[in-house]
This record gives structure tokens, C-alpha cells and sequence, in this order.
């Protein structure tokens, strides 16, 4: 439920309220919206009825949540949540472009990259140094030395970074090392790691599950913010289909539906949703289109020697002319 509070309401009145809502056993969520404060408490309704809330000093009203993800939806927050890292926005006016090699390949490769995407305009980089391959024979990443080198990267161009966890060994190391987690496809549903990364308190890059429902990668998202970290982005990184034409299928209608139901940014990976470089620039205009605050893309200085992912990935050339071409999209 949502504890709307009276504009009058003074900070004791809001103590007073949260102590006797964890009293009850309550989860509580402080939420500062433009104009007034409410606070979301999670728990079980059941144990509502006795308690005296409406009486108390500073409380206007209460209002129950009615959809099952209760700090990830609008009824708890309905002005968007802008995540800032190194002072970018992500969930504001201006889409932002995340840009970078599949894997951290060696300190050359990275770091050719991040300037390169850099210079063309990218605001974050990315870059895996956990892989988690189809096949245990496949390229793994480099673990820690691959975080030295994507700090080295964020170094040296100024810009923010992100890479992906897979347990909570690698989330333990790379939240030392790197601006945002990123929880994978094949991890959206790994509700431990999905507590882990929430206690760590780092931005985190939430993909879909390739067969998850808008409304299990919102609970996804739930289960985060309920470990009181609320700096998620959500992304749309293609569903499986029957169609083989692609590697997966980029479902643009996820954009605004998740924008109706969610306070939470949401970017879209063209990349992976398509299998190929020659459809990202297209699929990227579309997601921005369709009002996403941003696309992840996936970048390589020589994607035909690629140790993963070379087919999808732009070269730098290819990424500048993606570029040029969002930015004809308003
Ligand atoms: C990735 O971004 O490198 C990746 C593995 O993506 P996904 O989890 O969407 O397959
Ligand atoms: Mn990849």
C-alpha cells in the first residue's frame, strides 16, 4: 500500500508513520515525488486492519497497489526514476547510447573501442569480462583482469562503464571495478543474484529473460528494489519467437507498455535481439522511436576476429554511421 502523506506533514509525523509500519512488519520505501512524499510499505495487507494509520498525524490517505510489482509500478511512483552515473542520465529526455565489445578481449581491443565510441558520441561503455556461454567450451571472459581493464577505460575517456555479473563471486569483484551491474537474459530469474545485486546498491542494467513476460521482468525488478536499491534500467533485449530469420525478436511494443506500467528507464539491445550488425542501425531507430531512453549496441575495432558476438557487431565505422543516423530521430 501507499501512505500518501499531507503536504504539512513534518519529518516526525513521517518517522512516526514508518516506526509503527515496521512494527506491523513492513517493508518501508521512502518516495520523494515532485510535489509530495509517500511511502510505500510492503508486507502482508492482512495485518492492515489494526492498524490506526489513518489516524495519524500527517497521513492523507492510504491507497492500495494492485498490480504484484509494488516499487518497480507507477501507483507507487508516477514521475519516471532518472538514473545518473558520472553524471549521465539515463531515463531523461536524451536517449543514451551504451557501446562496447561482447567481452573484454585484451587491453588493446577494449581500449580502441571506448575511445572509438567515445569520439562518436557513446555516453557509457560496455564490455563483458563473466561471460555466460551456451557452451562450456566457448570463450568465458577474463574475469578481473578484464574489470582492471574496463576501469582503465572509464579512466581514460571520463565515461561510466557496466558489465555483467553471474554470480555473487563475480558481483562482489566487479562492483569494485565497474559504475553498473548488468543482470542477464539467462540471469533474469535468479532471484538470489537478483537479491545480491540489490544489496550492493549499484546501478543495474536488468535485461529481459528471453522467454519472460513483461510482468516477470517487472517482479525481476521488484526483487531488487526490494533489497532498497531503485537505480534499474530495464532492457528490451528481444524475446524468442518462432521466427529464425533473427537471432531473437526485438518486441518494440515492451517499450511503452512497460512505460505504462513502470517508473523505471528502459533501453533496448539491438544487438542481441537481432543476431546482426546489419540490423542494429534500423532496430536502434526504431526502439528510440518508440520512446526508450536509450540503446545498448555492441561494438568491436574487428568484429570478423570477435572471440563472441563478431556477426552482431558494429565495426566503429558502422557505429558512427549509427549515430549520425539516431540523431535524425527526435
Ligand atoms: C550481453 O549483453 O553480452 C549478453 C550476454 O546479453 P543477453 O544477456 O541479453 O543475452
Ligand atoms: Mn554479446
Amino acid at each position: 500500500m501507499i501512505i500518501v502523506m499531507k503536504l504539512e506533514a513534518t519529518q516526525a509525523d513521517i518517522n512516526n508513520v514508518e516506526k509503527e509500519l515496521t512494527n506491523f512488519g513492513f517493508d518501508t520505501h521512502l518516495i520523494k515525488g515532485t510535489n509530495r512524499l509517500v511511502i510505500g510499505a510492503v508486507g502482508n495487507p492482512s495485518l492492515r486492519e489494526n492498524m490506526p494509520l489513518e489516524r495519524m498525524a500527517g497521513v492523507e490517505k492510504i491507497v492500495p497497489i494492485m498490480k504484484p510489482f509494488k516499487l518497480a509500478g507507477r501507483e507507487m511512483q508516477p514521475d519516471n526514476t532518472v538514473v545518473e552515473v558520472k553524471g549521465i542520465k539515463i531515463g531523461g529526455k536524451e536517449p543514451v547510447v551504451v557501446a562496447g565489445p561482447c567481452a573484454v578481449e585484451s587491453r588493446e581491443q577494449l581500449l580502441e573501442a571506448a575511445v572509438g565510441v567515445k569520439e562518436a558520441g557513446a555516453s557509457i561503455i560496455r564490455g563483458g569480462a563473466f561471460k555466460p556461454r551456451t557452451s562450456p567450451y566457448s570463450f568465458q571472459g577474463m574475469e578481473e583482469e578484464g574489470l582492471k581493464i574496463l576501469k582503465e577505460a572509464s579512466e581514460l575517456t571520463g565515461l561510466p562503464v557496466v558489465t555483467e555479473i553471474i554470480d555473487e563471486r563475480s558481483t562482489d569483484l566487479a562492483k569494485e571495478y565497474v559504475d553498473i551491474l548488468q543482470v542477464g537474459a539467462r540471469n533474469m530469474q535468479n532471484f538470489q543474484l537478483l537479491k545480491i545485486v540489490g544489496q550492493t546498491g549499484k546501478p543495474v542494467i536488468l535485461k529481459r529473460g528471453m522467454s519472460a513476460t513483461i510482468n516477470e521482468w517487472l517482479m525481476a525488478a521488484e526483487y531488487v528494489m526490494s533489497q532498497g536499491n531503485y537505480n534499474i534500467i530495464l532492457c528490451e533485449r528481444g524475446i524468442r519467437t518462432f521466427e529464425t530469420a533473427t537471432r531473437n525478436t526485438l518486441d518494440l511494443s515492451a517499450i511503452p507498455v512497460v512505460q505504462s506500467l513502470s517508473h523505471l528507464p528502459i533501453i533496448a539491445d539491438p544487438s542481441h535481439a537481432s543476431g546482426s550488425w546489419k540490423l542494429v542501425t534500423p532496430l536502434a531507430r526504431g526502439a528510440i522511436a518508440c520512446g526508450a531512453h536509450g540503446v545498448m549496441v555492441e561494438v568491436h575495432p574487428n568484429p570478423k576476429q570477435a572471440l563472441c558476438d563478431g556477426r552482431q557487431s558494429l565495426s566503429l565505422e558502422n557505429f558512427k554511421e549509427m549515430m549520425q543516423s539516431l540523431a535524425t530521430i527526435k
